[in-house]
Order: structure tokens, then C-alpha cells, then sequence
């Protein structure tokens, strides 16, 4: 039976791009070795992330004087690196969820932090909007996508201090306008590539400007000067993430995927809407296009499980809701397709006919 990935992070990734991976990792560019014995200092390696680099900065129009750099350790080490670079006096959160608030923890060891508005009170159902940030803040901090609970601010805002972005699980699914942000960060599971890699777009004259001494690994500098070759690199989530930019350029990069992107999520909360047994649980202008969540209506709690399983027998992966919100979540990457969505659809269509 065909599976339909809906699976948080690591995630669904075009079929191409495991097999392009899968290929290297028998024999890389016919070299007679495998991508996981070779040095990440080999000839033919440093391409790779050279045109990695390239097609991040096409796609996502990167502005001059913006590194790109790949570094282990998630995004959660994102959360202590990115204060320990930029934060000097203050820094500005917008709690709107766990990862927001993970952040938010780490840059306490480095300074003031200000949390201009949180949702945590109503379980992170919605963004908050009314909220001023203080004019001397270094950034305001903020996760674009709440892979959790299934709220994103997908713009970019405007605000009278630059911004800092957690963009795990939304980056490459639609234009961003990068000169806003000092820095913007993603774990490259969800969106861009298998786990092992996290990507960072800095700022480069923002750098060095933080009042601490950072060690070696933990200065943006070090990577930014050595390529992402300061130490040994992932090399091959990399690779994964050099053929899934391809594969996002060839079906017409972030403009693209921004289109099916709300293709996709529309099908999914019409149907979530119309539906007797389901509804959201965010704020309607709040919704994710990425992570779709959705619970059972009062009257019927007793088919959640039912539920589960009657998808799971039909191909259904991943639609559990994470255990903070209960419920269903549908991850809808970029390589998740229409006929994903519509087989989901179509399941709850059936489950709802026999109730
Ligand atoms: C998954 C996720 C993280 C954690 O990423 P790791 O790479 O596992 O550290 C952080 N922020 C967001 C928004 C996420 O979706």
C-alpha cells in the first residue's frame, strides 16, 4: 500500500532526492568510494557545498553581505549561539510556542531578555499582535513556524529593531525578504534536507559586535571565515541538502512552493471545517500552512483513536498530534503533494460517512 508521509521532522523529502543521496553514498561522482568515507577536504566534496550555498542564496534572494554556513547541533544549539553572537544588552522574544520558548531560555545566560507578548495562557493557539518592542533591543527573536502547535507568521514583520528567525520548519516555502534579519536559522530536517545539518544565514557586519568572548566552535566567524570547514562537516546531509535545492529549483523555487503550499493547506482546513467530526485548534488567520492540526470535535473524543487507526490502515504516517495538543497534525513540507493531501482528505471524508 502506498504511504503518505505526514511526519513532523525528519520529514517527507522529494523521492529524487533519496535517491540522488543513495547513489553518492554507493559511489560519489564514480570516484570508486563512498560519500561517507571521503574526506570532507576532498576536490570533489568542496563543490558541493559551494553550489549548496549558491542555490540558497539564488533561491532565497540573499542580499550581499549575508554568509550561509552549515553547522551540527540543531537548531537548539541556535537558541544559545545566536545570543552568545548578537546579543549585546537586550534582547527581544515573541513567545508563540515551545521552540520560541527553548529560545527564549538559552539567551537568558547571555543578557536581558524581554518577552514582548506570549499565547502560552490559551495553549499558543494564536500569534500575538499587539506588542511594541523596545527601541534598544539587539533583535526580536522569533520562530516563524510553530511546528507544534501549528501557528505560523508567515510574513515578515515590521518592527523597528531587526529580526532573528527560528525558520525551521517553514524556510524555502516562501520568499523572505532577508534584509530584515540579522540572522535567520533552520535545522534542515523538516524542509531542506535529512537530519545532520543546520542551515545559518548571518548578517556578516553584525558579527563580532557582542561584548563576550565566544569560544571557537560557537563564533559565527569561524565558520563564516572557513566555509563551513573550520571542523568536519556533515557531509552527507549535506549532500541530501545540495539535491533538494535542485529539486526546489527545477519546480520553480520558493514562489512555487509558496503556491502549492497553500494549495495544499486549503484542501486539508476545508475539509477539517466542513467536516462533523473535526475541527482546528488555532486562530483561523493564525493557521500553519506547514503543520496542520486538527482534533475531534467534542461529541466524538471517543473516535480519536479509531481515527487513527482507520488512517493508519490506509496509508496514513505521522497524523498523531504531538501530546501537547492532542489530536491530529498533518506536516505538509514542500514534498508533500496534492494527491497527499487528497488521500488524507479522502480518509477522513470515509471515517466521517461511517459515524
Ligand atoms: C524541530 C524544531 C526545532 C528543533 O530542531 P533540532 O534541529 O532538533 O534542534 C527548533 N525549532 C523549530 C521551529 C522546530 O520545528
Amino acid at each position: 500500500m502506498k504511504k503518505y508521509n505526514f511526519n513532523a521532522g525528519p520529514s517527507m523529502l522529494p523521492r529524487e532526492v533519496i535517491e540522488n543521496t543513495a547513489k553518492q553514498i554507493l559511489d560519489f561522482n564514480g570516484s570508486g568510494l563512498s560519500l561517507m568515507e571521503i574526506s570532507h577536504r576532498a576536490k570533489d566534496f568542496q563543490p558541493v557545498v559551494d553550489e549548496a550555498v549558491a542555490l540558497i542564496k539564488e533561491l532565497l534572494d540573499i542580499p550581499e553581505g549575508y554568509s550561509v554556513i552549515f553547522l551540527g547541533g540543531g537548531a537548539s544549539l541556535q537558541f544559545m549561539q545566536i545570543p552568545a553572537n548578537f546579543l549585546i544588552k537586550k534582547a527581544a522574544y515573541l513567545n508563540t510556542g515551545t521552540w520560541a520558548k527553548k529560545a527564549m531560555k538559552e539567551a537568558k545566560h547571555f543578557g536581558e531578555v524581554v518577552e514582548v507578548a506570549s499565547s502560552a495562557d490559551d495553549n499558543y493557539t494564536f500569534i500575538p499582535k499587539d506588542y511594541s518592542v523596545p527601541v534598544d533591543a539587539d533583535y526580536l527573536h522569533i520562530t516563524t513556524n510553530n511546528t507544534i502547535y501549528g501557528t505560523e507568521i508567515r510574513k515578515d514583520l515590521d518592527v523597528n529593531v531587526p529580526l532573528i528567525a527560528d525558520m525551521s520548519s517553514d524556510i524555502m516555502s516562501r520568499p523572505v525578504d532577508v534584509s530584515k534579519y540579522k540572522a535567520i536559522y533552520a535545522g534542515a530536517q523538516k524542509n531542506m534536507a535529512m537530519a545532520g545539518v543546520t542551515v545559518i544565514i548571518v548578517k556578516d557586519d553584525e558579527l563580532g559586535k557582542a561584548p563576550r568572548e565566544i569560544p571557537t566552535m560557537l563564533d559565527y566567524r569561524t565558520h563564516v571565515e572557513k566555509g563551513s570547514m573550520f571542523n568536519t562537516p556533515p557531509v552527507v546531509p549535506i549532500y541530501s541538502l545540495l539535491e533538494t535545492m535542485r529539486w526546489l529549483k527545477a519546480q520553480g523555487g520558493v514562489k512555487a512552493m509558496d503556491k502549492l503550499a497553500h494549495e495544499r493547506a486549503k484542501i486539508v482546513y476545508d475539509e477539517i471545517d466542513r467536516n462533523k467530526l473535526f475541527r482546528g485548534t488555532v486562530a483561523t488567520e493564525d493557521r500553519s500552512l506547514m503543520n496542520l492540526c486538527f482534533v475531534m470535535n467534542d461529541e466524538y473524543k471517543d473516535l480519536e483513536k479509531p481515527f487513527l487507526d482507520f488512517a493508519t490502515e490506509r496509508g496514513m504516517v505521522g497524523i498523531k498530534g504531538h501530546r501537547s495538543v492532542g489530536g491530529f497534525r498533518a506536516s505538509c513540507y514542500n514534498a508533500q503533494t496534492i494527491e497527499g493531501v487528497n488521500a488524507l482528505v479522502q480518509v477522513m471524508k470515509e471515517f466521517e460517512a461511517q459515524h
